[in-house]
Parts: C-alpha cells; structure tokens; sequence
C-alpha cells in the first residue's frame, strides 16, 4: 500500500485558540513518521493560528475546507485559492456533501474550483458521495462517478495526477454509521477504474489518493484504511479530539 493519507476536517469547530490547543495536545502526542500524510483542515479563520501552530512541523500538511472559483473580488464571506495558500493551506477540499447539500454547490462548481485551486498550487480533494436515497434506488456508482468525471472535467491530462479524491458516501458523513470496508473498496475499486479510463493509464490511476470519510473513529480506521483501494482517511466529528486523531493517524 502506497503512504496513507490522513485528513482532519474540523468543519465549523475549533476557533484560533482551541485549535492553538489541539495542535500543542496533538502534537506533544503525534512525533514525526516518515510513511504517512497528515493533514488538518482548520477553518478559514483559524488557518494562520494552526499555520504559526505548526512552523516547526513541517511534516504536517495544512488545507483550507473550501475555495471560491474566482482568484479575488467581490464575494463577500468567501476565501480565495490565493489566500488560502497564503495563509499556510497547501490542500482544499473541493465539493464536500455539506458545500453541495447544505450550500447547494453544483458539480459544475466543482470542476472551476479544483482547476482554481491547481492553478494557486493547492491540490483538491475532490470529495463525491452518494445520498442514502441514491444508494437504495441503486444509483450510488452512477452519482459518484458523474460528480468524479464532471469535478475533474476542466483539467488537463498533467494536472490530474495533481488531484485527490475522497469518497464520503452522504448517509456515513456525522451519523455514526460507516461504509463497511467491503462498500468502501467496491466503490474505490469503481473511482479507480474511472480515473484509469480519464486519466488512459492505470498506473497513473494507481498513484491517485482515493479516501474514505464517513464516521471513521479509532476503531474502524483500521479495517477501513485495509480495505484494498482505500489510500487514506477523511476524517471529521472524531479528529476534534486530539487523543482520538492521534490514534487514527498512528493507524
Ligand atoms: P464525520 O465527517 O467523520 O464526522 O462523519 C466526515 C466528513 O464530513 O469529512
């Protein structure tokens, strides 16, 4: 298996100071591994505290929850892909179900931020999932790989390899009810072998990160993370809890 990628999506959690606490915890905790990826995933708010947080962690990777399409202007409340690398964010999640079902961002809007977010040299987490009422009418493949194909419809062939994605199927996302690792590894093995038809290669398809999120938590990480395709963890309600989060990435 190729070096696990481990994300922590704080969601709308955690301002300046309790992130300034959790990185002290988290790190006194976590020491340096070569054989793995950590990222966290503060809000826009608290990403120069984690930032200054971590100066002296470089191995842990900073990102920044959403982007706006556009570089800068006048979009009140947003973050630009500019800024956001600026304030020490080197990843951006791109699409996750909250930004499509609670913001009702589109998969066309997804595509103009994983290209944006290439462009200011972010790599995007392209996050795709299914709705329990898509999986149980048997559409929960054909979803993902429309969102997958259309989130990565403005890239050219050399900037695909720049890209992760992560696979958060919608009723698994805060309800304390996970993908089975089987589910998982169907669909991972499915967005595999679409990107391997986009990308006309299956080796380059093979060095792509495909995550899983949903409800992962210190005791399902493992079976999770062993499911074959599944390259790493998305990680949200669990990864607020230092002591959890370092279990998950020593995983
Ligand atoms: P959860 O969230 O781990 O709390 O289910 C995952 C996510 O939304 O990225």
């Amino acid at each position: 298996m190729k070096r696990p990628v481990f994300v922590a999506n704080w969601k709308m959690n955690l301002g300046p100071t309790e992130a300034r606490a959790f990185i002290r915890k988290f790190t006194a905790r976590y020491k340096r591994r070569a054989n793995r990826t950590v990222v966290i995933v503060p809000s826009a708010a608290a990403l120069t505290t984690v930032a200054t947080a971590l100066a002296r962690r470089k191995d842990i990777i900073i990102g920044v929850q959403n982007i706006h399409a556009e570089s800068k202007g006048a979009f009140t409340g947003e973050t630009s892909a500019v800024m956001a690398r600026d304030a020490g964010a080197r990843l951006a999640l791109v699409g996750h179900s909250e930004r499509r079902h609670v913001f009702g961002e589109t998969d066309d809007a997804t595509a103009l931020k994983c290209a944006r977010a290439l462009e200011h040299s972010l790599t995007p987490v392209l996050c795709v999932g299914e709705t329990l009422k898509q999986r149980e009418a048997g559409e929960a493949e054909s979803t993902v790989l429309r969102q997958l194909r259309t989130g990565v419809s403005r890239l050219t062939t050399t900037q695909l390899p720049g890209i992760m994605i992560a696979y958060e199927p919608v009723w698994a996302i805060g309800t304390g009810r996970n993908a089975t690792p089987a589910d998982a590894a169907a669909m991972h093995g499915a967005i595999r072998a679409e990107l391997a038809q986009l990308m006309g290669s299956a080796k380059a398809a093979a060095a792509i990160a495909i995550l899983y999120g949903g409800s992962v938590n210190a005791d399902n990480a493992r079976g999770l993370l062993a499911a074959s395709d599944v390259d790493g963890l998305l990680v949200g309600g669990a990864s607020l809890d230092p002591v959890a989060w370092s279990a998950i990435v020593s995983t």
